[in-house]
């Protein structure tokens, strides 16, 4: 029996569920890997860094493949046409993949499945990306859980049941691509309309491995480092999460082999993960709107001018200036400072959070929608189990606390870098005599603060009550 494994999210080939299943029930197998127009056609940067990073990926895939004369069908087009159409050429008996919980993927694979099954074609959709999924973990009266610290600890309980082995594959079942004559199987990015870019990381499953060798090592501190701007205290491991270059299962059973608190609060944020992937199966009305409904009718004051000035680093405010400036030099930006300039274009610039919520999509490297939508409503309070309304951010005394030397703005804000350990986090409250020392004309050099904080934050906690 000849069988398709698609990857997707999913691009490696250790522990991979549906790579496995797939040579167990075949007896030959022939990865895929489809580029989407559905989602490529809606990116705004033809050299956008996503899809550099999966490119670069799958070539180093294909490179691991062909050691042992295996490969790897990289194809494009719209998945509901391309999969019918090269299961029909391939005369495949069957397609296996691992289940993706975002709206579209949805729609997508249930229209594949029924296409396949009405031609008598198996369609396997298999759960590989999450530990536990949509409705696996609910409450004692089966409801799913709107509170993150519940969910947790019947997560963790649920967990006692479960065997985190790694999914073997047989690789000798892997087809000999010389053997496919009927099809493009390879394209460059320049055939799918993309430029290469700088993604300023090791793609693969090799940059992932690197990632967890150089965490290894801090992972037993992460509690303590994981907020400071300068220290790379964070695993940085979300870009390979979100393509699947590596296994969620083996960075659990990672994180289980350190018995430290900072790995308890590591597996925190990985649980934090599924949450949120729950949250958006559960209630997939938050793609579109806030979860707490009555927060739909804030009426935000959305100035365009502000906006813009946040977008390009240029508010005033050196914390939130060196985070955007750094974000979009790298597709990057640490967690912390997400939810401070997420804060901060809610609350202090009045502005929807969905607008920065879309800039953060066009823009981050792992954008995950589900993560990505929680932790912006957890910022502008609209979400589950959200940060309190009347909870606001000072981007100053964040700036103090989590980047005390300001090495960070130093860094990403250079015209500053001449200011003192106490001034740089605020550069408009200092003396004509810091000023000068520090070679930085205020309005000229760098910009008046185009907010006052104080001001911003009453006006916030009424436009919420
Ligand atoms: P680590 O601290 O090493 O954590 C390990 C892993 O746990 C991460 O790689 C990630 O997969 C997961 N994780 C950590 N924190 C969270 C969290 N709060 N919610 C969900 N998962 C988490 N994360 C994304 O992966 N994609 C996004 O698009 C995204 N957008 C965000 C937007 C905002 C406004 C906020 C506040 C947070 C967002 N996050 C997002 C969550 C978090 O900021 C990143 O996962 C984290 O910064 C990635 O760095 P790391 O890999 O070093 O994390």
């Amino acid at each position: 029996k000849k069988t398709i494994v698609w990857l997707r999210r999913d691009l490696r080939v250790q522990d991979n569920v549906a790579l496995s299943k797939a040579c167990e029930l075949s007896e030959c197998v022939i990865p895929i890997f489809i580029f989407d127009t559905n989602i490529l056609n809606q990116l705004k940067n033809n050299e956008d860094r996503r899809v550099s990073f999966i490119f670069q990926t799958l070539k180093k895939l294909e490179a691991e493949l062909k050691e042992s004369k295996k490969g790897l069908l990289i194809l494009y087009g719209d998945p509901m046409l391309e999969v019918p159409k090269i299961v029909k050429k391939l005369n495949i008996e069957a397609v296996f993949c691992n289940k993706d919980y975002e709206g579209y993927a949805k729609k997508r694979d249930s229209y594949i499945c029924n296409e396949l099954n009405g031609s008598g074609i198996s369609f396997y959709s298999l759960k590989d990306q999450v530990i536990f999924e949509e409705n696996e973990i609910l409450n004692l009266q089966d409801k799913p859980y709107k509170v993150f610290t519940p969910y947790k600890n019947m997560w963790l309980k649920k967990l006692k049941e479960v065997n985190l082995k790694q999914h073997i594959f047989n690789k000798d079942k892997l087809i000999d691509l010389n053997n496919i004559k009927e099809i493009k199987i390879d394209y460059s990015l320049q055939d799918i309309g993309f430029k290469s870019s700088q993604i300023h990381l090791l793609p693969g499953r090799e940059g992932a491995l690197e990632k967890l060798k150089i965490f290894a090592k801090k992972i037993d501190r992460y509690h303590l480092n994981r907020d400071l701007f300068d220290e790379d205290g964070t695993s940085q491991l979300s870009v390979h999460l979100r393509f699947g270059t590596i296994s969620i299962r083996e960075l659990f059973c990672f994180a289980d082999k350190h018995n430290s608190q900072g790995a308890v609060i590591w597996k925190n944020e990985l649980i934090w993960r599924e949450f949120y992937k729950m949250i958006l199966c559960q209630f997939p009305n938050v793609e579109n709107s806030s979860f707490k409904r009555e927060y739909e009718n804030i009426k935000w004051e959305n100035n365009s001018e502000f906006y813009e000035k946040w977008c390009v680093g240029m508010t005033g405010y050196p914390i939130i200036d060196a985070a955007m400036r750094h974000f979009n030099k790298t597709g990057w930006m640490h967690n912390r400072l997400r939810m401070v300039v997420a804060s901060f274009l809610c609350k202090d610039l009045l502005i929807d959070y969905k607008k920065g919520e879309k800039y953060f999509a066009e823009n981050l490297l792992d954008y995950d929608l589900s993560a990505n939508n929680g932790g912006w409503q957890w910022s502008a309070s609209t979400g589950c189990d959200a940060q309190p309304y009347f909870r606001i951010f000072n981007p100053e005394a964040q700036s103090k606390k989590f980047d005390p030397n300001g090495n960070y703005i130093r860094q990403f804000c250079p015209e500053l870098k001449l200011f003192d350990e106490k001034s740089i986090h605020a550069p408009s409250s200092a003396n004509h005599k810091v000023l000068n020392s520090a070679k930085c004309r205020l309005g000229v050099d760098y910009p008046n603060p185009i907010i006052q904080h104080d001001v911003q934050r009453l006006k916030a906690i009424k436009l919420f009550k």
